[in-house]
């Protein structure tokens, strides 16, 4: 049963591991965080549902760190898929010159 959304962020596992798993510096592994999320936490779909609400509309480059299991770039090809608005970073605009 899903738990009520006021309260799921008491419940997160990884309040009781460091935070810097969950934002492995760019090329770090993702493995341990997602198995954390995915084998190990209770609310991982609140999290993830959590996570996609506050990055509506967000490109790929302003999201960060693994929330409900999904590193950023699959938190944003999850929003393209669900046909949300996803907005373009400069980069995505006007190639790697920008
Ligand atoms: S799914 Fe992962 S990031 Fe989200 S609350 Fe659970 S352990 Fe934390």
């Amino acid at each position: 049963m899903a738990k009520p959304e006021s309260n799921w962020r008491e419940l997160a596992t990884c309040q009781f591991i460091d935070p810097e798993m969950f934002f492995p510096l760019k090329g770090g592994s993702t493995e341990a965080p997602k198995r954390v999320c995915n084998t190990m936490c209770d609310v991982r779909e609140q999290c993830l549902e959590a996570a996609m609400r506050e990055e509506y509309g967000m490109c790929k480059t302003l999201r960060f760190g693994i929330r409900g299991g999904l590193v950023p770039d699959s938190r944003y090809a999850l929003a393209v898929e669900r046909g949300e608005f996803v907005g373009k970073s400069e980069w995505e605009i006007h190639g790697e010159a920008a």
